[in-house]
């Protein structure tokens, strides 16, 4: 098989839209996490920054892997516990978060702190994915984090380049 990023980007993309999430969901949480910092800023500028962290492999290469874990947990192809563990969205699980983490990375440590307030607060689309992860046999227990790191790396993009 041929590692070709610009397809796999597609991929990535094409997955997450698959799973009820749109680049410009992802660009309002940025622009609600940055709004009261420039009076300027806009959505476009938001969506461009998006667009910009899903260039990055390590980024793509974790939509990837968080999507494939929900999707094979509602298809039952994760033993249990883990299963139910996935399902029921254990808050001690944590592992979600982490593999979030290698998306905020990529931006240094302002897009830590605005991956854990946007996670605490369940901002925009976060909120929705995250009820809607609640409905028996759904699990977007990897695809709520995967949103919020994308949407912090690309606030913290926008802090160091404005
Ligand atoms: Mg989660």
């Amino acid at each position: 098989m041929d590692f070709d990023y610009d397809i796999i980007r597609k991929k990535a993309i094409a997955l997450l839209e698959e799973r009820g999430v749109t680049l410009l969901d992802i660009a309002n949480i940025t622009y609600l996490l940055q709004q009261k910092y420039y009076e300027d800023l806009t959505i476009d500028e938001c969506l461009e920054n998006v667009e910009m962290v899903l260039n990055k492999r390590e980024v793509i290469n974790t939509v990837l892997t968080g999507i494939a874990i929900d999707k094979l947990a509602e298809e039952g192809h994760i033993e249990e516990p883990l299963r139910s563990i996935l399902l029921n969205d254990f808050s001690l699980y944590g592992i979600d978060e982490v593999l979030a983490y290698s998306i905020v990375n990529v931006y240094g440590s302002i897009g830590l702190t605005n991956f854990g307030y946007v996670d605490k607060v369940k901002l925009g689309r976060i909120g929705e994915i995250d009820r809607e992860g609640k409905a028996k046999g759904k699990c977007n227990t990897f695809l709520d984090d995967i949103i919020g790191g994308i949407a912090a790396a690309a606030a913290s993009r926008i802090a160091h380049t404005k």
